[in-house]
């Protein structure tokens, strides 16, 4: 029966998307029509949300917001509704599509991220604090922003996009997207089906709108545009830079480069899976992946063999040279910059690339390799995003906790220990006052996969907000009584 309803949904989705794509202009919202108000020199140049330019989608963004507010929560309610539904219902669809676009991680954990779009907290999230007194009553509530300008990374285009819709919507905003080039067509995509159904079940057009293609000026343009009054950046250290020297507010989910402790009363085995399933996950192109280990020497050769059996495969010295030299640009000055620059066309290979650019067979279904190396190599130092993990061997766990730091950069992200001891538990949790710090689990645990709480694809690490949710999207607004209205 659910599995007949789903075909329906798809069914009817794809007929609705394809006669809308044979017209030109999208289909005018009745609410619009029938209120008389602007509808829309902008909107109509738009096709289901998606635009050419950044101030068309903006303004019709705007619109969609004042049209949405005359929902209320309930209009919300159904957009977050009908995101996390077509996301379930088109998880393989999606992830081929996305897969195929971007051609970096694992057709399998892009159809996983889709299906977790079920688990994010919606409207439900916003809960008003209330306060009475002799003085009356005030309740301070969570309201609307207007419009949000979202950029989108590559590695997770269409999650991160339905991720940022939900938390948006659900606190009462419209959204303006402009994804990243190398997974903007299928983002495109999923902006026509989500508007096509939400126009089709509220009337609204262009609550998601998408810039199309997506470029460096229309980012600039985002950024200006006066219809947009906040910015959530998802990406990495250049794009963080530009929004916040945009001058216009920016919520920043910014880089990591996770580190992973294991000291000598870890569960080696455990942890051995654990860093595993955390570290392959999509080929380690998660923001929170365990991408660099600290072992210490007293359980380092029993946690290499218990890594190895695990699966994890061990490249040599000499390999992991070579996979370095293809995997990054050292040369000084490389790339304009004194740091090393990465080789993209990497990013998110599988295990058996990297491994035959070592010379190296690896048996099928092999998902990581790692190798010993130093705290000061390349591995360590940068954020690879590539299934190949070092593992540096250290004395004491004050010198794992400070080259772990060392490694983070400060960028306050996430990091991973495994151990029974409180106090190294603490230890690292202070130094490297990291927004994610998971003990004896994956990093997945941190986003609710075998750890407790919810999951968002946009972790505002360099701007302090945390794990974005519907919150992190609204303006708190007072509203006060004055007089003798106590019950008691
Ligand atoms: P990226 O920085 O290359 O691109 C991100 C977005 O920014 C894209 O839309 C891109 O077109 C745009 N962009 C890049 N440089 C820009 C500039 N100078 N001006 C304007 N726009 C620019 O990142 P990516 O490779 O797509 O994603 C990986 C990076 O994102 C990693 O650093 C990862 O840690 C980070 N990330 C962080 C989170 C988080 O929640 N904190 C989530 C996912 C990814």
């Amino acid at each position: 029966m659910q599995k007949q309803l789903s075909d329906d949904l798809i069914r009817g989705i794809v007929a609705d998307v394809l006669g809308n794509l044979n017209s030109d202009t999208a289909t005018p919202s009745s609410t619009a029509a029938s209120c008389g108000c602007r509808t829309t020199a902008s909107a109509s140049r738009g096709n289901l949300g998606v635009f050419s330019d950044a101030d068309s989608a903006a303004a019709a963004a705007r619109e969609a917001f004042e049209s949405l507010r005359k929902h209320g929560m309930e209009g919300r309610k159904k957009v977050v509704d009908i995101v996390k539904r077509i996301c379930t219902a088109k998880d393989e669809e999606w992830g081929k599509l996305e897969f195929a676009e971007t051609k970096i991680g694992r057709l399998e954990h892009k159809i996983a991220k889709l299906q977790g779009i079920q688990n994010l907290p919606g409207v439900e999230w916003l809960q008003p604090y209330g306060m009475t007194g002799d003085h009356g009553i005030t309740m301070e509530e969570q309201t609307p922003f207007g419009v949000v300008g979202a950029i989108t990374p590559v590695t997770h285009s269409i999650p991160t996009l339905a991720c940022n819709i939900i938390n948006i919507v659900a606190a009462g905003n419209t959204v303006v997207f402009n994804a990243h080039p190398g997974g903007a067509n299928c983002a495109a995509d999923a902006v026509r089906v989500f508007n096509t159904e939400i126009e089709r079940e509220l009337g609204i057009p262009n609550i998601v709108t998408i810039i199309d293609p997506p470029t460096l000026d229309s980012f600039n343009e985002l950024c200006a545009s006066e219809d947009v009054n906040l910015l959530v950046i998802t990406g990495g250290p250049g794009v963080v830079k530009a929004a916040m020297a945009s001058g216009k507010r920016a919520i920043c989910a910014g880089p990591g480069n996770p580190p992973v402790v294991v000291d000598e009363t870890a569960r080696l085995d455990k942890a051995a899976r654990d860093i595993i399933f955390g570290a392959a996950f999509d080929n380690n192109l998660l923001c929170i992946g365990e991408k660099q280990i600290f072992v210490l020497d007293k359980v380092y050769d029993s946690f290499l063999d218990e890594f190895r059996r695990a699966g994890a495969v061990q490249l040599t010295s000499s390999e992991l040279a070579a996979v370095t030299a293809e995997a990054f640009d050292t040369s000084a000055g490389a790339g304009g910059c004194s740091a090393p620059v990465l080789n993209r066309d990497l990013v998110g290979a599988d295990a058996s690339r990297l491994a035959g650019i070592a010379g190296k067979s690896v048996p099928a279904g092999t998902e990581l390799l790692f190798a010993e190396t130093d705290a000061d190599h390349v591995f360590v130092e940068e954020e690879q995003m590539m299934p190949l993990v070092p593992v540096v061997r250290v004395g004491c766990i004050e010198e794992a906790v400070r080259l772990a730091k060392e490694s983070e950069h400060g960028y306050k992200h996430s990091s991973m220990i495994h151990t029974l001891n409180v106090e190294h538990m603490t230890l690292m949790a202070k130094a490297l006052d990291s927004t994610l710090f998971v003990k004896n689990g994956s990093c997945l645990a941190g986003l609710g996969s075998g750890g407790e709480g919810y999951a968002s694809f946009s972790i505002a690490t360099t701007t302090g907000e945390g794990i974005t949710t519907p919150t992190t999207f609204t303006r708190k607004r007072r509203c006060v009584m004055v007089d003798n209205l106590n019950l008691f």
